[in-house]
């Protein structure tokens, strides 16, 4: 099963250190979620995992199943089985979201072992149904005048057909009604249980009610200094963040 390693990771962004030190281990089938105040560096740290050029990992270590990630290119990441559902999803002018799928999923595959285009769309409608997405979605651009939620649930599409071995699911709540989050964790826990971890980074312990974790960890100034089970998310949803400054003796 995935086994996802961080060790004191340190990331910076223009000679702006954001990570300082952060510690996470994940593994196949656990759910953890993260949460802590805006800026805290924790979309930096999904960044960081995919490899975004603009991060600059400045100390520490990641590896998947003992392979080095830092080492790997971006596509390779993703390939090894790292997937990330972006806060803000981009839009992709003139690929429709069939052909970017198809290709993200055979470029998964070994030379000669490309999926056919009829299993390919009897997958995707099927998944598409689970999400409750209109068929067309699929002929049209990626993203491209998609509403806010039309954007996560495809990014949750994307994460259903590519079954990552880990997923990072970056504010996937964010700007989602209650019909649409229950749509969208749907999606997340059909996945679950098989061989995939998952990260969730939310700001809202609602998330969590639709998509139990397993581990809840709190973000602040760039490190991981508090976790628990889910008992700490309902803790924060009712005391904030100023008990955990306070405990840990962390000042603005
Ligand atoms: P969070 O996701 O916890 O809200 P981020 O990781 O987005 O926090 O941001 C952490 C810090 O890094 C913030 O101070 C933010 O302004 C800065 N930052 C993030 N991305 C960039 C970027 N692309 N360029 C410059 N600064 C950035
Ligand atoms: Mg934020
Ligand atoms: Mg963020």
């Amino acid at each position: 099963t995935p086994h996802l390693q961080i060790k004191d990771l340190s990331v910076a962004i223009e000679d702006k250190q954001i990570l300082k030190g952060l510690n996470l281990e994940i593994k196949g089938g656990e759910v953890h979620a993260i949460m802590g105040p805006n800026g805290t560096g924790k979309s930096t740290l999904a960044s960081a995992i995919m490899g975004h050029p603009k991060y600059e990992v400045t100390g520490g270590s990641i590896t998947l199943n003992g392979e080095d990630v830092l080492e790997m290119e971006v596509d390779e990441r993703a390939r090894k089985g790292l997937f990330l559902a972006m806060q803000y999803p981009s839009e992709i002018s003139g690929v429709t979201n069939a052909d970017f799928l198809r290709s993200a999923l055979n470029a998964r595959q070994e030379e000669g072992k490309e999926i056919s285009l009829i299993k390919f769309i009897r997958q995707m409608e099927k998944q598409m149904e689970i999400l409750e997405m209109d068929q067309s979605f699929s002929h049209r651009y990626v993203n491209e005048g998609f509403s806010g939620g039309e954007k996560k649930r495809n990014e949750i599409l994307q994460m259903m057909m590519l079954k990552p071995s880990i997923a990072i699911l970056d504010e996937i709540d964010s700007g989602l009604d209650i019909d649409a989050l229950k749509i969208v964790a749907r999606g997340v826990n059909e996945l679950r249980g098989s061989e995939m971890g998952v990260l969730m980074i939310t700001h809202y312990q609602r998330l969590l009610n639709y998509i139990k974790p397993d581990f809840v960890h709190v973000m602040m100034q760039g490190r991981i200094v508090k976790s628990g089970g889910p008992e700490l998310a309902l803790k924060l949803e009712e005391k904030g963040y100023d008990w955990i400054k306070e405990e840990l003796g962390i000042k603005d």
